[in-house]
């Protein structure tokens, strides 16, 4: 395609070619809502909102003073809100000197990629990643750089990281809970991992940071507990957003934390700010900020997330598909009994069935499910799932 944009821009479309592939290519864009097609393919809401997050909104919304809608970059009572959450959450002192609000981790990751990189710099990812990773870097004018990690578990391979870090490398992201692969970092694979990257610091005298893509954080099944990298390596940025906890992404709010015991961490908080403002006033909505306080004790039903992840798998394994049960985020990822999943995704959406093909997430032999369908969705599925595995396999 000869479209007349920046090179850069060229770059980030080329680094997310198999996302838009998908997505200008699938007969799913056009059932969308449609009420009889079983939707799997993004973690989009499919029932209607908590009731409690519309009510937040509402009363936010309300004015209470003549600056209630002002310019405000990040407003001390969110900023308070977030430092106060993410010390419960980690034992770690973060203050408001340490926090800035995010239009989400979309916002919290562009922020941090253009803080932190210039031009030839890297910027590595776990893959199968998060689809965006790549060419949101790309988009920041640095190099993605993958670590591919190995099936079935996708542990977090400390080595393979080891083997990736160059003098060149600025950043690692570490998304745990993992999506796609359901996969919560144990503490002991951080501790090893803050190693690598500490003594990589030292040879390439500055710091390889950790941006802790934490999204799915509040999203943990079986009674876990979920680690945050920063309890491990102080260069580290957490990286949240209340979209996944709330299933509301299409209202955008989250927060960087920058852990207290970086170096010069006040000022690198100072310089997100400034980043965000001169990318385009990259703060959320005052009446998200206002409602912050509220949202933060607000979540989706997690115990039936989980029923929806037994459910499936249970009923998919039946079937003959090969899967892990995730341990957090709202995602399976089933390997596709055909080479390439396209074809199985393709066998589904002649049956109703829409899932991701596992291409977009640098994983062509598998494909994504998730779970924030419908339990009706899921029961009405899996005669499908039946009968295209049937059709595969053949
Ligand atoms: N990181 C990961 C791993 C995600 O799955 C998502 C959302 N799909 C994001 C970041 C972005 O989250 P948000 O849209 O809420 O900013």
């Amino acid at each position: 395609m000869d479209l007349p944009i920046s090179q850069t821009m060229q770059q980030a479309r080329g680094a997310m070619s198999a996302f838009l592939d998908f997505f200008e290519h699938t007969p799913w864009a056009e059932r969308i809502g449609d009420p009889a097609i079983c939707d799997f393919v993004a973690g989009n809401p499919q029932e209607m909102p908590i009731p409690a997050f519309v009510e937040a909104i509402r009363a936010a919304a309300v004015p209470q003073d003549p600056m209630w809608f002002a310019y405000a970059q990040a407003q001390p009572s969110a900023l308070s809100a977030v430092a106060q959450s993410l010390r419960a959450r980690t034992g770690i002192p973060y203050g408001t000197e340490h926090m800035t609000v995010t239009t989400g981790s979309f916002g919290g990751l562009a922020v941090l990629f253009a803080t932190l990189a210039d031009p030839g710099d890297e910027i590595a990812y776990l893959s199968p990643p998060w689809f965006f990773y790549a060419g949101m870097i790309a988009a920041a004018g640095a190099t993605p750089v993958r670590i591919p990690l190995s099936p079935p578990r996708f542990d977090l391979d400390v080595d393979a990281v080891a083997a990736a870090i160059t003098p060149r490398t600025r950043a690692i992201i570490v998304n745990t809970p993992n999506n796609p692969s359901g996969r919560i970092y144990t503490p002991d694979e951080l501790q090893r991992l803050a190693a690598v990257l500490a003594e990589a610091s030292g040879r390439n005298g500055r710091p390889v940071f950790l941006i802790a893509d934490e999204s799915y954080n509040r999203i943990v099944f079986d009674g876990r507990t979920f680690t945050s990298p920063a309890t491990a390596y102080r260069d580290t940025f957490v990286v949240y957003t209340y979209g996944k906890t709330l299933l509301t992404p299409g209202e955008r709010i989250g927060y960087v934390g920058v852990h207290p015991e970086m170096e010069n961490a006040t000022t690198m908080r100072e310089a997100l700010f400034g980043a965000q403002v001169v990318l385009g006033y990259k703060f959320p909505n005052r009446i998200l900020q206002h409602a912050i306080g509220d949202l933060e004790a607000l979540s989706i039903d997690i115990d039936h997330l989980q029923h929806k992840r037994d459910r499936m798998v249970e009923g998919l394994r039946e079937i003959g598909l090969e899967l892990e049960s995730p341990e957090g985020t709202f995602y399976l990822l089933p390997k596709a009994p055909t080479a390439d999943s396209r074809a199985f995704v393709d066998l589904l959406a002649a049956r109703d069935v829409f899932v991701l093909p596992g291409s977009t997430v640098e994983l062509p032999g598998y494909f994504r499910i998730s779970l924030t369908a419908t339990d009706d969705m899921i029961e009405r599925s899996l005669p499908g799932f039946a009968a295209a595995f049937k059709e595969a396999t053949a």
